[in-house]
Order: structure tokens, then sequence, then C-alpha cells
């Protein structure tokens, strides 16, 4: 033979590199592959059908004599040569045993093994050679019979029934010449003892180790375990002369050393002699063992794919395991789930099927610190990927036996993964059927089924985990919800009472007060109003989420009350030089709205507009739009950039670097506005193009089915949280520059000029002061606080404070850093801050102003913003 290719299987790494070596130090034979287990070695063997196999006895998974015999049954043609460590005496009854060629000694190795080779394919050449020579000899009618063409003329035939092959009638030898010329397996009967003959399918599909030994002898003697199940068809074909006919026939075959579970489809129909008398049966066979087989399995691992699918929880894990393999105890006798405990010292038994509650294979748990414990589990728990149990009476005593009336002896152990990290979770035991061998099939499916069990426990703990970390979520949330809501409540019981006297102040005591107390008073009320208004909205959100929030739904003309409220922007939209229009065309019927809460959403998106248009004009309408009452804020301002409008509606989300009247703002007033509109059973969008504007839409749904009988009409328990309209327009109008804010308020003008100069000071000896804050309030406080002292310019943006400078270079500018248009960063950048150094004026961002005084002397200082 020209090239041998040789399959090395050994679980040795160490084994197969010197065997190796040892190989290829001859000319003509390769190494064509290794392997490092039974199942492996038989994968290979079918793929790549090597003409030498050496093969390891004593190997993990599945062992060499069982891989051997399963190889010469599918792949006769590979030559086996058994490798052992046993003594030579044992080793050639082991090797007798599983029909394997050749064997040889691990001690003997170098020193047999070329020989062994040598003979084990010098047979098969010699084998080939007899053959062909005989070749010419085979009469014509056997010709193109394979290999048990030759055998059947080989056969000694005298010593049976049927009689020498050359005397043989027409019938027998036409009959056996269809059949051996059939690559469908078959095997048939013929003459008193129904002796046996078949062709070379059915020697290498079904007949396993009982090939050559089963030819000539009596069909009874050589299926002799099956004989209860097929001798009766036999005899009914002989005597009826009618064919029969099974489909997927569960048969206990004994041909590859033990009991075997297989499923055959066959015909038996009658053979006639030369007279047309019945003389015996041709069968006709298809095994159908690894379809039939394959489809069970199949089934168990879809049935529990489906039932994991569903489970969320550990114990639903558990549950669907034990449910699912329950059903299939032809392939898994009896299974155990055992799961490590945190502390990884114990298994705890999670889940059983095939096997009772209490038996004792099946402990509760199992102390892995335990050397003799039923399960070898502490094995599994170093890296190994299996380990198959031999001997399982003799170890863990009697075993249930699933459907099958024989114990399984065997069990395979794998590991679980889905611990932290993809640390082991646990160990599945699988008692093994009895009747199949552990095959590549086989122990891919049991590991299927452990890594289904792995992936489905991973997922339950990632569910667990997640679970846990969105309940303190919530109840972070929760707290957050409940500090807010006390917060607020203890900011607005102080304020109100704050506010309430000094407005009677301002309005009862006009003509006591001198201007700039009343001017400061004024100023004090503006902004505990608008703190009022900011504690507000945070205690409205605060009963939003606790469910708390107390709505009043009231059959209102919509349109009637929508256009009051924008009306009231009129003054403010006319000084800043916009155009407001407000159609909202009476609606032909009421909608169910909270009066206070309505006023908040038109209120906060007009305000809004407002501060984001700086030309052209705010359009607010209200129509009807099919079961929903439309309310449209249009603006022709900024706009808003598309990546940015998603997240619009989000708390505390403002756009970045958009420009506006002012840089104050929470991020609040839009979130808010959703969660009520939402509350009216509505929903909000809003299109926008940056720099053309942006239109937002409310829909509230017409008629009151969408709304808790109990809120409608009736009176409200909390507080109201309106503030009405004049706050928002008045802190509108504060965001208007100086020039616009003054034109038509004569006491704005003070605001601006109101620096009440000393009458011994000459104003023009007076160091010069900039201020530039977008917050009027706060210009107004800064100009009062250092006018007595300094000449003070104002400006409200960044851009106005330089043209400002420029007019009138001061000795110091104080800047708020975040105002629109130029900041105050931008400000003093480059150019400016180089004409601000030529001009030795330093720079200070606006500090409160406590500090204030203690800055001036030291100009070098950093001073912290309000
Ligand atoms: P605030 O106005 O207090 O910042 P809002 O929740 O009312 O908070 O608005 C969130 C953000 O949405 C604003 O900061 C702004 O960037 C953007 N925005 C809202 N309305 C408009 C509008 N009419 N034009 C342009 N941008 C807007």
């Amino acid at each position: 033979m020209s090239n041998v290719q040789i399959l090395l299987v050994d679980d040795h790494e160490l084994f197969r590199r010197t065997t190796r070596s040892f190989v290829e130090s001859h000319p003509n034979w390769t190494v064509c592959s290794e392997a490092g287990d039974g199942i492996e070695a038989v994968e290979k063997a079918k793929k790549l059908r090597p003409n030498v196999i050496l093969m390891d006895i004593n190997m993990p998974r599945m062992d060499g004599a069982e891989a051997t015999r399963i190889i010469r049954r599918e792949v006769p043609e590979c030559n086996v040569i058994v490798v052992t460590q046993n003594h030579s005496s044992i080793a050639r009854q082991q090797a007798a045993a599983v029909g394997a060629q050749g064997f040889v000694t691990k001690s003997d190795l170098g020193k047999d093994l070329r020989q062994v080779i040598l003979s084990v394919i010098g047979v098969r050449d010699a084998k080939a050679v007899s053959l062909g020579e005989g070749h010419d000899a085979i009469p014509e009618w056997l010709r193109g019979g394979g290999a048990l063409g030759d055998l059947t003329y080989k056969f000694d035939w005298a010593k049976t029934p049927l009689g020498n092959i050359a005397e043989w009638p027409p019938s027998l030898k036409t009959i056996v010449r269809v059949l051996l010329t059939s690559r469908f397996a078959m095997w048939m009967s013929w003459g008193p003892e129904l002796t046996f003959l078949y062709n070379d399918a059915y020697a290498r599909m079904t007949l396993g180790n009982k090939h050559p030994w089963a030819l000539g002898k009596r069909s009874q003697d050589v299926w002799q375990e099956i004989w209860a199940d097929i001798g009766p068809r036999i005899s009914q074909v002989l005597k009826d002369g009618k064919a029969t006919w099974d489909e997927a026939l569960m048969l206990f075959l004994e041909r590859s050393g033990y009991r075997e579970e297989t499923y055959h489809t066959f015909s038996y129909s009658p053979l006639f002699d030369d007279k047309g008398k019945t003389a015996g049966h041709l069968c006709v066979v298809t095994e159908e063992t690894d379809r039939v087989i394959g489809e069970r399995r199949l089934d168990s691992l879809r049935s529990l794919s489906a039932e994991l699918n569903k489970a969320t929880t550990e114990d639903d894990v558990t549950l669907s395991v034990h449910r699912c393999l329950e059903e299939n105890q032809k392939d898994l006798p009896f299974t155990l789930t055992y799961l490590l405990t945190e502390d990884g010292q114990q298994a705890r038994l999670a889940c059983r099927s095939g096997i009772q509650e209490g038996h004792p294979a099946a402990p509760p748990v199992i102390e892995l610190g335990e050397a003799n414990g039923v399960w070898p589990l502490r094995d599994l728990l170093g890296g190994k990927d299996s380990l198959l149990m031999e001997d399982l009476s003799g170890r863990v005593g009697t075993v249930p036996s699933g459907f099958w009336d024989k114990e399984p002896s065997r069990a395979l152990l794998l590991p679980i993964s889905g611990g932290t990290q993809g640390a082991t979770a646990g160990i599945f035991v699988a008692g093994l059927n009895p009747f199949r061998p552990l095959d590549v099939s086989y122990a891919g499916f049991i590991s299927l089924i452990a890594g289904q069990i792995s992936a489905a426990i991973t997922n339950a703990r990632a569910y667990e985990l997640e679970k846990k970390r969105a309940e303190a979520l919530a109840e972070l949330d929760r707290a957050k919800t409940t500090f807010f809501s006390n917060v607020s409540h203890e900011f607005r019981t102080p304020l109100t009472l704050m506010l309430g006297p000094l407005q009677d102040l301002l309005s009862r005591s006009q003509t006591h007060l001198t201007p700039t107390a009343k001017q400061q008073l004024e100023l004090v009320n503006r902004n505990g109003a608008r703190l009022l208004r900011l504690v507000n909205t945070l205690l409205d959100f605060s009963r939003i989420e606790a469910g708390r929030y107390q709505a009043v739904y009231q059959a209102t003309d919509l349109a009637g009350f929508t256009s009051e409220l924008a009306s009231v922007f009129r003054s403010a939209t006319e000084r800043a030089g916009l155009k407001l229009i407000v159609d909202c065309p009476r609606l032909e019927e009421p909608v169910y709205v909270d009066r206070d809460m309505w006023e908040k959403v038109v209120l906060n998106l007009i305000s809004n507009a407002f501060k984001f248009t700086f030309e052209g004009e705010i359009a607010v309408s209200l129509e009807r739009g099919g079961n929903f009452a439309e309310l449209r804020v249009r603006d022709t301002g900024e706009g808003i950039p598309p990546e940015a409008i998603p997240h619009l509606f989000e708390r505390f989300y403002r756009v970045p670097n958009t420009r506006s009247r002012t840089h104050e703002g929470t991020g609040i007033g839009l979130a808010l506005v959703q969660e009520l509109v939402k509350l009216h059973g509505g929903f909000m969008r809003v299109e926008s193009t940056l720099g053309k504007g942006s239109t937002f839409i409310v829909s509230i749904p017409f008629g009151q089915d969408h709304l808790a009988s109990s809120q409608l009409g009736g009176a409200r328990s909390l507080a109201s949280t309106a503030v009405g309209a004049k706050p928002f327009v008045e802190e509108a109008l504060r965001w208007l520059p100086d020039d616009e804010n003054t034109k038509h308020e004569p006491i704005a003008e003070a605001e601006l000029l109101a620096v009440p100069c000393p009458p011994t000071a000459e104003a023009g000896s007076r160091p010069r002061i900039l201020v530039a804050d977008d917050n009027a309030d706060m210009r107004l406080y800064l100009a009062g606080l250092l006018g007595e002292q300094y000449q003070v310019d104002c400006a409200a943006d960044g851009q106005i404070a330089i043209d400002i400078a420029r007019k009138h270079p001061p000795n110091l500018i104080l800047s708020d850093v975040m105002m629109p248009n130029l900041d105050g960063f931008h400000s003093i950048s480059k150019r400016q801050r180089n004409w601000i150094m030529r001009s030795r004026i330093p720079f200070k961002p606006t500090p409160p102003a406590a500090a204030l005084d203690r800055s001036f002397s030291n100009s070098s200082r950093g001073i912290p913003l309000p």
C-alpha cells in the first residue's frame, strides 16, 4: 500500500506527540489527524476514513472500546489497532472483543508498533489480492456481488441444508444474485432451516459484529434476540405468501456487544422455488435508528427551549427543566440538576426528572468538600468539560430505569455555566440509556441540554439582578419624590408668607415708601414670585409621580380660554418687536380640561416661544383635528436641532448653544407640560427647523370617556399650584434688553440708570464699572449697590457690554459668564481681550454681592458665580 493514513487517538497529548514522531519516521505513513477521546475519534474516522487508527482504550467521554465498536460497524474499511497499558494477554482479549484488527501494549510500542501496522495493512492487502485472484473463479451469476459475493462463493454451503452452491436451483441463484447486486440493504432466508444470506449494504448497515459469522446460519440463530418480534411475521409470510410492512419498528439488536435500541422499516416478501412453492423470504430494510432517535432528541430540545424562553426566574427554569426532561425517559432515564450555593461550598438539588424525591442517588444537598459524595461533583469543578461515571450500581446503588426495563449503568456529568463571570453554576447529571452507545450525537444532545440550562440560568440571574437594580432605582426615585415634595412644601409656605405681606405693603403703602425702597421691594417681590413658580413646578412633578396630582376636569370653552391666556403676552411681544397671532375660533363643543393645568401648558409654550424668538411672530391657534382639540404654538425663532428633539421632553434637558433671550431656565417646563397633557389623555409633539422656528402641537381628546368620573367637576382638596399668567409675562419682560424694556415703563428707567449718586463725589472723578448680566434684577441690584461710589453702566448681554465698553472704557467689568448673544467669556476673548488688556481693565465675572466688596481690592482673585 503506497501512502498509509493514520489517525492517532489518545487523551494524552504527550503520548500522541511521541507516537506521531515514531509514525512519521516511516516514509509512507502519514498522521492524518489526532483525537483526544472516543467521540472525536468516531467523528474523524467517519470524515477522514484513515487506513489505520491507533486507539487508546482508557479515555474520557467515550472510551476506545466503544469507539472501536462504532467504527468497526460504521466505517468497516478502517483498521483499528488497540493501544493499551494492559498486559498483552488482556490487550489481545480487548482487541478481539471489540473487533479490532490488532493490538499493541504501550510498554512495547517502540518495539512492536511498526510490525503491527505492517501486518494490519498487509493482511488487508493480502485479502484484496486473494479476492482479486479468486475473481476469475467466481461464476458469472455471482459477479458484481461485492465482498458478500466473494464470501458467498467461498462459503461451504454443503454443510447447510442449501447444499453445494454449484447445485443450487435456478430460483435460488436468481434471487441471491438480485440480493447481492442490490445496494439496498437486504437479507433473505431459504430452505427448511431458513438459512441466512445477506448483501454488503446489510452487513454495513445492520449486522454489526454478526458479520460475517451470520452467513449460512439459521435465521433464528442470527436474530435470536428479536425472533419473538420477527419470527411470527416470517411464519405468516411463508404461510400466506403475503408481504408484511413495518415502519420504524423498535428492535433490540445484539450486534455491537450489547442490546441496542434500533428502529427499522422493512417488508418481508415470500420467495418461491422452481416449483412455485414458498421456499423462504426476502427482507428489504432501511435502518431508521438515527432518524427516530434524532427526532426524539430534537423534540426534547425544542420543547425545553420553548419552555425556557418563557422562564424568567431560577425557579421557572428548574420547573421547565423538570417538566421537559420528565417527558423523555428514553434518552434521559433520570436527570439531576445541582446548583452551587453562593459560597460555593454545597450543591443544592434544584430539579430532577425520572427519579423520586429522597432517592439515595438524589441527595438534596452535596457537600463539595466531601471526597466521597454520591456524585463526584468536585471533580468537575476543576474545569473538566464532562465526566463519564461507569458502574453506577456499584457507586451509587440502584438507580431508576426510566422508560426501560434495565437501569442505566452509566451517567454523564456536565458542568452548568451561569455563575458570575462565566463560572460554573452547577452540575447536570444524566443517567444514560443502557441500550444506546454514548456516541457523538448522544453526547452532543446531553451537552445541548446542559447548554440550554446554562443559558437559562444565566438569563434568570441577569434578570433577577436587573430587577433588583430597578427596584433599588425605583426606591431611590420614591425617596427623591418624597424629598422634592417635602422640600417644595417647606419652601412654599415661607415664600407665600413672605410674598403676601410684601404685596400688601406694595399696594397699600405707596405713599409712604421712598422710590428706592419701593424699587427694592418690587425686586424682592418679583424674584420671590419666580422662586414660587419654580417650587410649584417641582411640587407638580412630585405630585404627578406620587399619583397625587389632583385634577378637576371642567367642560371649558377652550378656544376662548386659550386666546385669553395667549393675549396676556401681547404687550411683551409688542415690546420685543414680535407679532402675536392668536387664532382660536370657537369650537363646536366644550373640551374637558383642568384649567390650572391648561394655563400652565399654554403659558409655558408661549413663554418658550418668546424666549427663543428674536424676530418674526408667535402664532397660537386652536382647532379641531379629528377627535382632538389641537393647540399649536408656532414661532419663527431659533428652531431645534433634529438630534435634540427626542430629548426635549426629558426632565432637565436643555438644548446646548441655542441663542435665547435669557440663559435662565431649568429644563423642566416641557417635561411638566407633557405630563399635564398626558393627564388629559392627550399627547404632544414638536416640528422644528433649525434657524426657521418651531411648532409645539398639543392634542387633547374631546369628550369625557377617557377621564375618571371622580375627577369631573368638583373642588380640589390640595392647594393649587397655579400662579396665573402675570408672573410668566413679568418674567418674560425682564428678558428684554434694557432699552426695549424701559421704553414704556418709566420705573424701569430707574433700573438702568438708578444709580444714586452721593452728592459729595463728582460723577466724573468716580471710577467706572460696567455690569454685564442678562438678569435685569441682578443688574438693578448691582447698580444700586455700587452706584454710591462708582459710575455704573449696565449691559444685558456680552455684545452690548462690548459696545458700551468701547464708548465709555470702564475701570472694571463685572460680567455674568452665561448670557445670550456673546457670553461673558466670549466678550473678553481674543480681540476684545487684547483691547481690554491694552486699556488695563480688570475683568471679573459677576460675583455674589457679599463677595463683591472683598474682591474689589484684589483684582487677581476669582470669585464664584451666583
Ligand atoms: P427651559 O426653557 O427652562 O430651559 P423647557 O423644558 O421649557 O426648559 O425647554 C427645554 C429646552 O427645549 C429649552 O432649554 C430649549 O433648548 C428647547 N426649547 C423649548 N422651546 C423651544 C422653542 N420654542 N424654540 C427653540 N427651543 C426650544
